[in-house]
């Protein structure tokens, strides 16, 4: 009898750790396990927003594949896939295509733009390497460009974060401490610069802890960050960005505006049958998807209730690797000859967000408040702790935040 064949598609949180737990507990003789992925990288979409805005070196944040990857037990592809199609078993890729007798789907999130005109054309995103790349380099084009134009440009220096989600404000956090560097490195007072966060609900971070809201938003003021609460972004241009605020309709000359103002699955999952909730597949607590008892979803494009509160838990790291583990030891129960699943029940730690490198806030442990020092420290500590369990402690050492003082 042949060995089941397993695929993997994506490696995000969700799908690395899906195959570096599957190379622990499966032997090279269980089952052909094969990753798939755009890149030759993993990169942490956690630091993406210190790429964006120049505080930290993509090179940093991306993790060759090859580095954490057993190739005797997991055969990498490097490829882009096109097309699930679940009833045939198979998936097409843009250089062939894979047949599976199990599949595990963790292909990530893409940008919802809601329709909104002109955003997808004018507005940037943080989604990968390439993308906050894209950011880092148009911002400082725009810096350089500014004093070589005989008409000052306000526009060029002005940079408009849409949403005041945690993306958002992570984002500004950076951009408050990247400035004033930049504003030195190419002779622009630091006044001149405007960073500017427009959020559509009545506060930044809903439903986050009022007091924390509060010390960010504080923080981030202090360090020049501008906010326009309750402002529903409408439009985007080449060069300006329309918000309506108090049914008044208001205009920043801009050509910079980074869309951080929500997320939905990838559309490849939609484009493949399975009924989606803005692209998020609802799976059971098995992470399978009703009637598919081969595919299993993990990370953003899984849709889970939280019993107790009637709503989706939402699309975090936190819970991508959580769902990759638990799937990895289902898939070996199911090669075992076992039927027996065990459910996912998320044990969730907390969360910490960053306001720049040397501050954050958060809650743990249920109901810890942090913030400051204690925060930025625990961030650090969260993203050390996920490079120990992809690669051990040489991952730890050559890509880990070490230095708890900056
Ligand atoms: P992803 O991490 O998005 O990975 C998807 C992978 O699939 C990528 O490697 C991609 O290249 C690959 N891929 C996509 N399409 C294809 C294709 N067609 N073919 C082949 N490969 C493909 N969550 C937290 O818990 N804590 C945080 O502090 C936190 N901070 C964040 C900061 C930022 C700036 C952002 C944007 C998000 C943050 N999140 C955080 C949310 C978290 O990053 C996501 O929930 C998480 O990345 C989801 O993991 P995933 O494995 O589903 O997908
Ligand atoms: P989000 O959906 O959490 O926040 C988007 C924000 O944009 C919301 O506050 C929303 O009101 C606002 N918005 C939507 N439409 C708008 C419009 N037209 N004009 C102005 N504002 C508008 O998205 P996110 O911040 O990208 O987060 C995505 C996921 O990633 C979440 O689950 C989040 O918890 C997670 N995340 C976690 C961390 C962390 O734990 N440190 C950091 C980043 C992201």
């Amino acid at each position: 009898m042949r060995n089941p064949n397993i695929v993997i598609l994506g490696a995000g949180y969700g799908g690395i750790m899906t195959a570096v737990n599957l190379q622990k507990s499966l032997g090279a003789n269980d089952a052909n396990v094969t990753l798939v992925n755009k890149h030759s990288y993993h990169y942490q979409t956690t630091w993406l927003h210190e790429n964006a805005a120049g505080t930290l070196h993509h090179d940093r944040t991306r993790i060759q594949i090859s580095d954490v990857i057993n190739t005797s037990k997991v055969n990498f592809v490097q490829d882009t896939v096109t097309d699930i199609k679940p009833e045939d078993k198979k998936v097409l890729l843009k250089n062939g295509e894979l047949s599976y007798d199990y599949l595990v789907i963790g292909l990530g999130f893409e940008s919802a733009t809601f329709g909104i005109s002109g955003l997808k054309e004018n507005a940037f995103t943080i989604n990968s390497i390439n993308s906050a790349r894209l950011i880092r380099q148009h911002i400082e084009y725009n810096f350089a460009k500014y004093n070589n134009e005989a008409e000052k440009k306000q526009e060029r220096l002005n940079i408009v974060v849409g949403g005041a989600g945690f993306t958002g404000i992570e984002f500004v956090g950076e951009l408050a401490n990247r400035v004033p560097e930049l504003c030195k490195e190419y002779d622009i007072p630091r006044e001149k610069v405007r960073i500017i966060n427009v959020e559509a609900a009545p506060t930044a971070l809903p439903g986050f802890d009022p007091e924390l809201v509060e010390y960010a938003m504080n923080s981030l003021e202090a360090r020049g960050v501008e906010f326009k609460i309750g402002a529903m972004i409408k439009e985007v241009t080449e060069n300006k960005l329309v918000f309506e605020k108090d049914e008044q309709r208001e205009e920043i000359e801009t050509n910079t505006v980074v869309w951080a103002a929500g997320v939905r699955g990838n559309s490849l999952v939609e484009k493949a049958g399975f009924e989606a909730n803005r692209g998020r597949i609802p799976v059971g607590d098995d992470l399978r998807p009703e009637g598919y008892d081969d595919v299993f979803i993990v990370g953003d494009c899984a849709l889970v209730m939280n019993e107790e509160t009637e709503r989706p838990y939402p699309p975090t790291a936190q819970i991508a690797i959580q769902q990759a583990e638990q799937t990895a030891a289902n898939l070996t129960r199911l090669i075992r000859g076992e039927d027996h699943l065990e459910p996912f029940e998320p044990d969730l730690k907390g969360t910490v967000a960053s306001l720049g490198h040397n501050d954050a806030i958060g809650v743990v442990f249920d109901d810890k408040k942090l913030f400051g020092w204690s925060a930025t420290a625990m961030k650090k500590i969260i993203d050390n702790r996920y490079l120990l369990k992809l690669g051990g402690v040489p991952l730890v050492l050559k890509k880990g935040k070490l230095n708890f003082f900056h």
